[in-house]
């Protein structure tokens, strides 16, 4: 059972299978960096559903400032009226953190061995994914679908990983739903200079944020006094 809000996730009108796409994060606060890129990507892709998952943070990492439940509200603001999103609060709900390897492999799990299942990523995660761990299984359970981001390069660190990038690269995205997983897409998403650390910073500083976040979200966090 998926623990989604919003409609069913099967598509029986569509011929190619449906995609299920996971987008993962912090999400302290959600912003337009997150949506634009990701929303574009959709359409480039064909995903008709996107399922946020914000993250449960381990507590020897640097904790959100916005409580878990903050960080949730705040991202069903952002999509409640958006059709392309759903939220999944497993990561949430767990009384200790999990890793994205395990996570996906829960999805796996429900939507069946054939199924395409993407993970979508900032191209600054992608750079720093050798670093997750056992990131070299993630691509046996899933495609990676990678996001534009302003200042990180296409190309991997070390030509080892840059060798795993070449050897699962697709150029375009019509093979994702011909596989159930195993390839990687850079999809030419809009660049947004955006990050949730920069707003935190600018609401700490009293600086304007209009073209950064949803309005929605700018009144929850002005009546949570988050960030302040
Ligand atoms: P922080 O500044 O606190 O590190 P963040 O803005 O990077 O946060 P996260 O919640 O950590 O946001 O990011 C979740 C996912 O969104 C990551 O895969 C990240 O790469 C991606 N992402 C975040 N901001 C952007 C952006 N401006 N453009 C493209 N991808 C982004």
């Amino acid at each position: 059972m998926l623990h989604t809000t919003n409609s069913s996730l099967t598509h029986p009108s569509l011929n190619s299978p449906i995609i299920h796409a996971l987008f993962g994060g912090t999400f302290d606060p959600i912003h337009y960096g997150h949506l634009r890129p990701v929303e574009a990507l959709a359409k480039l892709a064909g995903l008709k559903q996107v399922i946020l998952l914000p993250n449960h943070v381990p507590p020897h990492r640097p904790q959100p400032e916005a409580t878990a439940q903050q960080r949730l509200e705040m991202v069903r603001l952002a999509v409640q009226d958006n059709p392309l999103f759903t939220v999944d609060t497993r990561e949430l709900q767990r009384q200790t953190p999990s890793y994205t390897i395990d996570t996906l492999k829960s999805f796996r799990e429900e939507v069946g061995e054939q199924c395409p299942l993407a993970f979508i990523i900032g191209q600054d995660s992608l750079q720093a994914i050798h670093t997750w761990h056992r990131w070299s299984e993630l691509l046996d359970i899933c495609h990676l679908l990678v996001c534009s981001r302003p200042g990180y390069s296409k190309q991997l660190s070390t030509p080892e990983m840059q060798e795993w990038l070449e050897q699962h690269k697709i150029d375009t995205p019509a093979p994702l739903s011909h596989k159930s997983h195993g390839y990687i897409y850079l999809a030419e998403t809009p660049l947004l200079d955006i990050s949730a650390t920069d707003i935190r910073r600018r609401h700490q500083q009293g600086l304007n944020c209009d073209d950064l976040l949803p309005p929605l979200i700018q009144n929850y966090i002005d009546s949570q006094q988050l960030y302040s």
